[in-house]
């Protein structure tokens, strides 16, 4: 087994029941789900005239290798009507493999750690509510450390508004 983080993000229809749609599916196709984070709303990022999101990401247990992994979760997105349009554009799901055990990988399909992570408060805000203490292979610190290098977080809030922090 594997343990994987995934970062979750529809903006697109019924945006929470995607995400826990999606964290279903990856049951069903035979990961063991051992965490949810909260959901977020979040600003879009990349193509700003978009709808907002919701962002969550989860702590997966998998007896995949990296590149399965990446196929069973596009397989995910497809099977919930996802069509391909902008990179960075709207969607009804968007399921990102961003740390793999402590795997480095570089191919023309699959980078993992997911290059972008460590930039967007949009996947380490929910990140850090799962895995704060687990550590970037590539740079040796904690998320919860890469978080903090942020510094003052804007555009990322718990959903549904009001709660903190919300049941996912
Ligand atoms: P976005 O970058 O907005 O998530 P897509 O979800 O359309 O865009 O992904 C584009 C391609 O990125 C995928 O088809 C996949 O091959 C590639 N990719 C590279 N690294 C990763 C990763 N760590 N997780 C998910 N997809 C990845
Ligand atoms: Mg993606």
């Amino acid at each position: 087994m594997a343990r994987v983080y995934v970062g979750l993000g529809s903006n697109l229809g019924r945006r929470a029941e995607a995400i826990r749609e999606a964290s279903d599916r990856m049951e069903d196709a035979g990961a063991m789900l051992v965490a949810l984070s909260p959901l977020y709303e979040t600003e879009p990022w990349g193509l700003v005239e978009q709808p907002r999101f919701i962002n969550a990401a989860c702590a997966l247990d998998v007896p995949w290798p990296p590149l399965m992994t990446l196929t069973i979760l596009k397989g995910i997105e497809r099977a919930m009507g996802r069509v391909s349009g902008a990179r960075y554009g709207p969607r009804i799901i968007d399921l990102d493999i961003l740390l793999f055990d402590r795997v480095h990988l570089v191919t023309d399909r699959l980078t993992i750690p997911h290059p972008g992570m460590l930039d967007r408060a949009t996947v380490l805000v929910p990140l850090a509510d799962i895995a704060a203490d687990v550590v970037h292979p590539m740079t040796g610190r904690t998320i919860g450390d890469h978080l903090g290098d942020l510094g003052e977080i804007s555009g990322v809030a718990p959903y549904p508004p009001g709660c903190r922090p919300c049941a996912s």
